[in-house]
């Protein structure tokens, strides 16, 4: 496929309409299923054309990567599967720009993002997981972790190349091989990662990409062959997944939803923390599992604080995900639009205050614009459900005490932020705090050192750093 992707860079010849072909065995394959059309969310035209896996496809892939790593991958020491990691890393910092356009041409998201965060993060993953490959022993598991046998991994559309990077690289650094299905609505760069993968040489079957929507991620992750099964989506799949592997002796991880609380001490810099709730909740037009989509302010700032959020909000940028002054792109599909569209109406029909950025919106495309709801209670949908979208509710607090019961007022425990001068009521909060990151003075940041990873109904199970390891080996 990737003959094509120096073409992707300009939108005439975007036209051209690829195929793009699944990677089973080493070998680029058509799929028995019924071909996906997947479209630029941006413009709502067609990009390309993507094979779709069938059950028997799903069963030559878990048989590729098992024969893999029972003849291959699972003898090599571990110095040598290093050189694979090490090698995809480079590949994916030369092939950043085609990475980067096609990833935001697939996904809606600005192309400075997929440039400055997500393509770059990728390779920082295989980089870190390329340095742990030939150390296991001394990553605190005891001598000779064993590695557990064939992966199956299904991932979401928001983040898709990094996504990916956070399954197969610590799976292959541990000596695992991999099955994993993209999103049905962003295939596209994972199938130049297996391109990727081919063109470093990897031995055949050790990675396996299958396209498709969910019934091929159900096959895949209900295959009696995987060893293992890593979901990142949405909740109520992951119960779904939870009930599915249940009994079968799969290792199982699961990164789900959530509904982080944004928490804003009295005594915080008010410019700084205001970039950081932008940055919390726009990033990616917040479709964002770890999203800061709930803000607790506490009361006697928090007049100050809005006025100063609204400023700048309306100074986002707001459209064409390719041009690179752009800072909110496009939702990624017609059906998240309408899901947060209606979250949006529900919440300003229950008695919210809405105010949206007056940005102007490109006549096509799935476009949102910033909205900010003030005068949100914790009753509320808009204060309890994922909204997966640029939409940000306020809800203040007295006391510190207020501000945890409230933040903690949720199914879901993966994130938290709190924005404060003073070291000491951070570090209490963050013990409070029923989330698996808390960010303090920052917000969204993502490192290969770092576990992440949820409590509750955002799953469990780590995902980067020493923790991430776990999950890939038999301790
Ligand atoms: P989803 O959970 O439906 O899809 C995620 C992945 O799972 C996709 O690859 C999909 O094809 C696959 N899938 C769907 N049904 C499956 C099944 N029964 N068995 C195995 N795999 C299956 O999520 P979505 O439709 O992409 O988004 C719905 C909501 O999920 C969003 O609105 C958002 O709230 C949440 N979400 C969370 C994350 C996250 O990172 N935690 C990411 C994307 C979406």
């Amino acid at each position: 496929p990737w003959e094509y992707a120096p073409a992707l860079e300009s939108r005439e010849l975007a036209d051209l309409k690829p195929n793009y072909r699944m990677f089973v065995g080493g070998e680029f394959v058509d799929g028995g299923g019924q071909p996906i059309k997947t479209i630029n969310p941006a413009t709502e035209e067609i990009l390309a054309e993507v094979a779709s896996a069938d059950t028997g496809d799903v069963d030559r892939a878990v048989a590729a990567a098992r024969r893999a790593y029972d003849e291959v991958w699972s003898k090599l020491p571990g110095k040598e599967r290093a050189k694979y990691l090490f090698r995809i890393a480079r590949l994916i910092q030369e092939r950043s720009r085609e990475l980067a356009v096609l990833e935001t041409l697939d996904n809606g998201k600005p192309i400075k993002e997929a440039r400055d965060v997500d393509v770059p993060t990728a390779a920082a993953h295989f980089f870190h997981h390329a340095g742990w490959a030939d150390k296991l022993d001394y990553a605190g598991f005891g001598p000779n972790p064993k590695s557990l046998g064939v992966a199956a991994q299904v991932i979401p559309w928001n983040f898709p190349l990094l996504m990916l990077a956070w399954k197969i690289a610590p799976a292959l650094a541990c000596g695992n091989t991999v099955v994993l299905k993209p999103a049905e609505t962003t295939p596209l760069s994972a199938l130049v990662f297996a391109d990727i993968c081919a063109q470093a040489g990897l031995p055949a079957g050790v990675v396996n990409i299958v396209s498709g929507a969910g019934d091929v991620g159900a096959a895949l992750v209900g295959h009696p062959g995987a060893d293992k099964v890593a979901f990142t989506g949405s909740t109520e799949v992951g119960k779904q997944i939870q009930r599915t592997v249940a009994g079968s002796g799969k290792k199982l991880t699961l990164e789900l939803g959530g509904k982080a609380a944004n928490i804003v001490f009295d005594d915080a810099p008010l410019d700084q923390t205001v970039e950081g709730i932008v940055n919390g909740i726009f990033f990616n037009q917040g479709q964002v599992c770890c999203a800061g989509s709930r803000l607790l302010v506490q009361e006697s700032v928090a007049e100050e604080l809005l006025e100063k959020l609204r400023a700048r909000v309306s100074t986002l940028r707001v459209g064409d995900p390719l041009d690179k002054n752009t800072d909110v792109g496009a939702i990624n599909s017609a059906e998240q639009l309408t899901k947060i569209t209606e979250l949006a109406d529900g919440a300003a029909a229950e008695g919210a205050e809405r105010w949206s950025s007056p940005c102007e919106l490109p006549e096509r495309g799935f476009f949102f614009a910033p909205t900010v709801f003030s005068e949100v209670h914790q009753s509320m949908r808009i204060a309890r459900e994922e909204i997966f979208g640029p939409v940000l509710s306020v809800l203040t607090f007295r006391t510190p005490d207020e501000a945890i019961a409230k933040a903690n007022n949720t199914p879901y425990g993966l994130s938290a932020g709190v924005w404060s001068e003073k070291g000491s009521r951070i570090l209490w909060a963050a013990q409070k705090l029923r989330a698996g990151v808390v960010w303090a003075n920052t917000f969204n940041r993502f490192d290969p050192t770092a576990p992440f990873g949820g409590y509750r109904e955002s799953g469990f199970g780590r995902e980067g750093g020493r923790a991430g390891l776990e999950a890939y080996l038999d301790v």
